[in-house]
């Protein structure tokens, strides 16, 4: 595996794949990697020639009072990760390297972005599509990785993707989970022992909503309602929402009548957790991006 920081050398690189018929496949995180990270490397490795990691924690996409500075970090580990898994290219940009001055120019989102998570931290997905825009171009990928962990943000850079014509092809990874249902997230490592017992709450909540849909409830308040009284009495959290919407459009459902997401979002002490379910109309966990 060869580990890269200037944009320079990855372009160079990049320029010498294409000139034989190489398929490039490209995972973008911040780091500090687990499963969730590892299986779309996995997903990556089957379908192409070359896959390029990206570990770059961007500060664009934090807010003044989000956790950039303390966002877990751990190179060393993430290298030996990533290399067991296969990555061929581990792109490791400092922030100057990514934006030596004052950016000019930022992509700006408009749609799917006034609900959910793009609600509650505005400019984050601004700052996502912006970095993407720039790895996009560097990595000059075929085929990009996402987990449906973060939904709203597989819906927003499928926008992006047909919006901007960038010539990738999406492929949205199923959320990889804990034995008792947490879904995997470096921001984990933030919880307390009581909130961590606490967060497999959000799993079950979907559960619990899931389990309405199956007993034949199409009604979107009524299950949003139920859910927030799960959490309510089962964590010391902070509920920063739960909304039900069509996927991957996230406009408001009246009633549940086609493809949508049920995602939750929990403030604890030192961490903000996500979770949700994408699931066709009767209930069963949909495989739609
Ligand atoms: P992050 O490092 O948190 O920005 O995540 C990088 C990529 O890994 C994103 O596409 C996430 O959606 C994905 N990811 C994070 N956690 C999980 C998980 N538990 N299951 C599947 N994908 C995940």
């Amino acid at each position: 595996m060869k580990v890269i920081r200037a944009i320079q050398e990855m372009q160079n690189e990049v320029k010498k794949m294409k000139q034989s018929p190489k398929t490039i496949g490209f995972v973008p995180t911040m780091g500090y990697l687990h499963e969730g990270h590892t299986t779309l490397v996995d997903e990556a490795r089957k379908n192409n020639d070359v896959v390029i990691m990206s570990i770059f924690v961007n500060p664009l996409q934090f807010g003044p009072t989000e956790d950039f500075e303390k966002y877990p970090r751990d190179e060393e580990r993430d290298k030996q990760i990533a290399e067991d898994h296969g990555v061929d290219y581990l792109f490791l940009p400092t922030v100057d390297e990514m934006y030596p001055e004052q950016m000019g120019i930022e992509v700006s989102v408009t749609d799917r972005v006034d609900v959910l998570c793009g609600k509650s931290r505005p400019g984050h997905f601004s700052g996502v599509v912006t970095v993407l825009t720039k790895l996009f171009h560097i990595t000059q990928a075929d085929h990009v990785y996402f987990g449906k962990k973060d939904a709203q943000q597989v819906a927003v850079v499928d926008q992006m993707i047909k919006n901007l014509n960038f010539p990738i092809t999406l492929h949205p990874v199923s959320t990889v989970r804990e034995n008792d249902g947490l879904a995997k997230s470096s921001r984990n490592v933030y919880l307390s022992k009581k909130e961590r017992d606490e967060a497999v709450h959000l799993y079950q909540s979907l559960c619990l909503a899931q389990k309405k849909i199956f007993d034949g409830e199409k009604n979107p308040a009524i299950i949003v309602n139920e859910v927030k009284k799960y959490i309510q009495s089962n964590t010391s959290g902070t509920i920063d929402y739960v909304e039900i919407l069509a996927f991957p459009t996230l406009q408001p459902l009246k009633v549940i009548n086609q493809p949508f997401i049920i995602a939750v979002a929990v403030q604890f002490d030192k961490a903000r957790l996500i979770d949700n379910f994408i699931m066709s109309a009767d209930g069963k966990i949909d495989h739609i991006a």
